[in-house]
């Protein structure tokens, strides 16, 4: 009689975990289906396009603007504004057009003499049929109005600086190596005003 009922007991014990178990199992796919088809809809969703009204547009090209191939410099003429195209590292007479614009900014430095640069030469609007053309320092003295400048190419930013160290009574001329009695660079002077200079 007990056996029975332990055996019954036993039976019902198996059955009920053997439920629990497929229960269980069962929620466990379900919620992984879940997940699945959660990450499916999502990826679907990302592969959509967004909302037109915020779609940005590629950027196009558009600039259309003046700016010199890569292997060639513009020169803009500060007299008349034409555009003059060189080819990169065009000899101007010991320098290319890189320079210039430094160059204007050091010669503004020189207030005790009449020095300016000639560009005339650059400009194909200004000077039409030139086959060399080159940059120059005019100078004149502040005196003699009525002189013609002294007209110098190949200039270099050494001329300059040494121009200004002159006009400015300075006795030595700075380099990049130290400073040198101005004497050392009067011939260069000379030829650089146009007359003799002392020193
Ligand atoms: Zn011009």
């Amino acid at each position: 009689m007990w056996c029975n009922v332990i055996f019954i007991i036993i039976v019902f014990i198996i059955a009920f975990v053997g439920f629990t178990g497929y229960t269980l199992a069962k929620d466990n796919n379900n919620s992984t289906l879940d997940q699945l088809s959660k990450s499916e809809y999502a990826n679907k969703l990302e592969q959509l396009p967004q909302n037109p009204n915020t779609w940005e547009e590629p950027v196009s090209a558009m600039c259309y603007d003046t700016a010199a191939p890569p292997d060639r410099d513009q020169y803009i003429c500060p007299v008349c504004g034409e555009m003059t195209l060189y080819s990169s590292f065009f000899d101007i007479g010991g320098t290319d057009l890189s320079k210039i614009s430094y160059y204007r900014s050091l010669i503004k430095k020189i207030k005790k003499l009449d020095v300016k640069l000639d560009e005339s030469e650059l400009c194909e609007k200004c000077s039409p049929n030139i086959e060399t053309r080159k940059l120059y320092l005019l100078i004149k003295p502040k005196n003699h109005k009525n002189l013609i400048p002294q007209r110098t190419s190949d200039i270099t930013e050494e001329d300059i600086n040494l121009l200004y160290e002159y006009s400015e009574g300075i006795k030595e001329h700075s380099t990049y190596y130290g400073k040198f009695p101005i004497i050392n660079y009067k011939d260069r002077l000379e030829e650089l005003l146009g007359a003799t200079v002392k020193l």
